[in-house]
């Protein structure tokens, strides 16, 4: 049976005193779902995190790393790096780190070969752009996201692999995928998995639905039988919005 999973993407918010006020208040949270829960914050905030959450069952994740185990990167931070401070799972291939930071799919085969190999697990994000979904194109955009980075790796690794749709034109922007498209946009990913590994893996992937979900969204979203949980940006920086998704499941 595969997890639901709800997933706070703190972005480039919250300097120390924030990250701290928005940790206390997490805590005071209840969970009445049996989801997962992650949060994500800066680099500089992640031990500081785990260190507070160790005690909840809310898992510090990071928003990005670097390929190279080690050595001359300048500002670049590795896996073990991220291990060293209690993180067990990476973001990779955020629409944003696309964007502006010219993130390829090549670039990102890389990074998830290097999450997998020190046993990271990887929330792998995709989506199409605007242009691509009024010109239809948006199956064979995401398909090949997905073809590029991850289709070299053998059925096993899916298991360390959880996968978040996330259309561009959504995030950020206060509109939604309906929960009609999120549903169609991840049966379609669940079918090429399927096509590629079969059905056993396919079924067992958790695919996130991420673009301005909300409170007020949240339980129509994850209603839809594909949709396995969200990455959630904005309302993921108030405690009490971020739990009211967390138990929308
Ligand atoms: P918003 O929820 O702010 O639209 O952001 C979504 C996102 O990018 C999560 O990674």
């Amino acid at each position: 049976m595969r997890k639901n999973i709800v997933a706070g993407n703190w972005k480039m918010n919250n300097d120390l005193a924030q990250t701290e006020s928005l940790l206390t208040d997490l805590k005071k949270q209840t969970k009445t779902t049996s989801a997962e829960v992650m949060v994500a914050p800066t680099f500089t905030n992640l031990y500081h995190a785990y260190e507070a959450l160790r005690t909840t069952d809310i898992e510090v994740v990071a928003q990005n790393m670097h390929f190279a185990e080690k050595g001359a990167y300048t500002g670049e931070i590795s896996a073990s790096m991220l291990k060293s401070v209690g993180v067990n799972t990476v973001i990779l291939g955020h629409s944003e780190r696309r964007e502006y930071f010219n993130e390829t799919d090549e670039l990102l085969a890389k990074k998830v070969d290097a999450a997998l190999a020190n046993d990271i697990r990887v929330i792998f994000c995709f989506g199409e752009e605007l242009a691509d979904r009024k010109a239809g194109n948006e199956e064979t955009i995401v398909g090949n996201q997905i073809k590029n980075a991850l289709f070299h790796l053998e059925a096993e690794a899916f298991k360390n692999i959880v996968l978040a749709y996330e259309p561009v034109w959504a995030i950020g922007t206060g509109e939604t995928a309906s929960p009609e498209q999120a549903q169609d946009m991840h049966a379609f990913i669940r079918k090429t998995l399927a096509d590629k590994y079969g059905n056993n893996v396919a079924d067992e992937v958790s695919i996130l639905y991420g673009g301005s979900v909300k409170p007020a969204n949240a339980v129509e979203i994850f209603s839809k039988p594909d949709v396995d949980g969200g990455l959630i940006g904005g309302a993921a920086l108030n405690a009490e919005d971020f739990f009211a998704i967390v138990n929308a499941f």
